[in-house]
């Protein structure tokens, strides 16, 4: 597989400056496809975490960006889309390289990446107050303020669109970030962020340090001049960051995990339904947190459904990432092909019935890369640890139905609720579904989708708070009230009590 790269050294980024780590130390990242080391980044220290937050500190407290027109920040995210624009190819190469995603995948994630930009630049100037009618000779209004700094942490299935997704509105509502990728795919937010100095973004607005997520993400949850949390990640690694962030009090926001459904009704467009469906896990080899990973099938077609899906899946090209004509790449690691192998064992032990794959493929081309092939297993009932766990990898629990209200029971019998679809040409039944789903985000014959312009985010353990949309900017924004006193009597309280008693 013609993919390995120079190794190069990728230093962090604090104060506009890129900077090794204070020890000196490294960490190397590899190529899933390969497994060949491609890169060393810089192993953070808390020492480095402190001096970005207050580099982010003091460009917020003392710097340009405050001061700014919104007009002049939006100029500057709008450079940043359109550098990420120009280069397009080189920063979809490299995010194929690190993540293993396919190369089709990754245009269009540093494509979206571009698009999140643009979208909140077009916003900065949108970020308005109210006023508030009175009860008496009082004039009131409400700003929209930034918090300050903003810690952002971010996971490996989506590189640059993740980092995109939080830098991209907290620079918008004016504030100062410390953003921290996932150890094994760094290299692209190292790069947005070198594109957003190149931009026109002063020194010390947006800092980018790497290291292992349980010292310097925790360092960051809990350093005292770090105002807000954005996290998104695994639904147990949440829980540890709002319990490092109670120390100060951070407003935290979370994108957590899901176990997503995806319910065919009989009268579904059924050809539709199973390529929509196939996306639904398979893309980005199962590796989103919206994955439709439980397929509910009504069962008067429940077979024949299957019988297409599985043949289709079946024939899913794997391959080289950075070919335009595989369909799927490898997972991140060789850690994660071992837990989505073990939790296909445990489904075979607890009884599931295997469909298709459930191994890494033969090719000898395919060996030395962290491949898991299309896999589907049937008769799974909501017991199996495979309908409750999230697996974050290619693999499909199919589940039977024979009723509406058993089906909604079947959705929401779960700790997440992050997604859902629902494939249906009855109208009535399709909005009934739509709310009685416990989710954030449900599509309706359409696969799964997050543009910028709309709202994503989890009920119950899947997060707290939107991200995207206008709704992310409540997330980086708080309001302040301000009351003016309008009257033309003076105020004086104490001198309604008469002088001398
Ligand atoms: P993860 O929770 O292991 O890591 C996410 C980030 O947190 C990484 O940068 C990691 O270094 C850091 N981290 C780990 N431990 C930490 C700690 N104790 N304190 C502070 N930071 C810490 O998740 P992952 O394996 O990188 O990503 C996969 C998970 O992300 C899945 O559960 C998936 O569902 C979820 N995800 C959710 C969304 C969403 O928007 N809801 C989007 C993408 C991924």
């Amino acid at each position: 597989m013609a993919v390995s790269a120079e190794v190069k050294e990728y230093q962090m980024l604090i104060d506009g400056k890129l900077v090794p780590s204070s020890s000196g130390e490294t960490f190397e990242i590899c190529n899933p496809a390969t497994n060949e080391v491609i890169g060393r980044v810089a192993k953070a220290t808390r020492e480095d975490v402190d001096r970005a937050v207050r580099a982010a500190r003091r460009a917020f407290d003392e710097g340009p960006w405050g001061r700014m027109t919104p007009n002049e920040r939006a100029k500057r995210l709008r450079r940043v889309a359109e550098i990420i624009r120009e280069r397009q190819e080189e920063l979809s190469r490299i995010e194929t390289i690190n993540s293993g995603k396919i190369i089709v995948e990754s245009r269009a994630d540093v494509a979206n990446s571009a698009n999140c930009f643009e979208y909140y630049a077009n916003l900065t100037g949108q970020i308005w107050g109210e006023t508030i009618p009175m009860n008496g000779p009082l004039f009131d209004y409400t700003v929209r303020e930034p918090y300050g700094v903003c810690g952002q942490i971010v996971p490996w299935n989506f590189p640059i669109l993740m980092a995109a997704w939080k830098i991209a509105p907290a620079l918008a509502a004016g504030n100062t970030v410390v953003l921290k990728p996932a150890s094994y795919t760094p290299i692209t937010a190292l790069l947005l962020g070198r594109i957003c100095l190149e931009a026109g973004i002063p020194e010390g607005v947006v800092n980018i340090i790497t290291g292992p997520g349980n010292e310097i993400g925790a360092a960051l949850c809990e350093h005292p001049l770090v105002d807000k949390i954005a996290f998104t990640g695994e639904t147990e690694t949440g829980r540890e960051i709002l319990r490092l962030s109670a120390g100060t009090i951070k407003k935290v926001s979370l994108e957590l995990g899901g176990k997503s459904p995806n319910i065919v009704f009989p009268d579904a467009d059924l050809e539709e339904a199973v390529n929509g469906s196939l996306f639904a896990i398979f893309s980005n080899a199962g590796q989103r947190c919206t994955a439709r990973t439980r397929l509910f099938l009504h069962r008067s077609i429940h077979d024949r459904f299957l019988a297409d899906f599985v043949d289709k899946a079946g024939r899913i090209r794997l391959g080289d990432p950075l070919d335009d004509q595989t369909q799927m790449g490898p997972l991140v690691s060789p850690r994660q092909c071992q837990r989505v192998l073990h939790y296909v064992e445990r489904a075979k032990s607890e009884g599931a019935v295997l469909r298709l794959g459930g191994k890494k493929p033969e090719a000898p081309a395919l060996q030395r890369g962290n491949f898991v092939e299309p896999t589907v297993f049937d008769q799974v009932t909501q017991q199996m640890t495979i309908a409750r766990e999230e697996v974050f990898g290619p693999v499909l629990s199919v589940i039977p139905f024979e009723s509406e209200d058993e089906v909604v029971q079947l959705a929401n019998d779960t700790i997440y609720g992050l997604g859902a679809t629902i494939w249906t040409k009855d109208i009535k039944r399709a909005h009934r579904l739509a709310s009685r789903i416990r989710a954030g985000n449900i599509s309706i014959n359409y696969p799964v989708i997050n543009p910028p312009e709309a709202p994503f985010g989890g009920y119950k353990q899947s997060g707290i708070g939107r991200e995207l949309s206008r709704h992310v900017l409540d997330l980086y924004t708080q309001v302040k009230n301000v009351v003016v006193g309008l009257s033309e009597e003076p105020f004086d309280w104490y001198g309604r009590w008469p002088a001398g008693r």
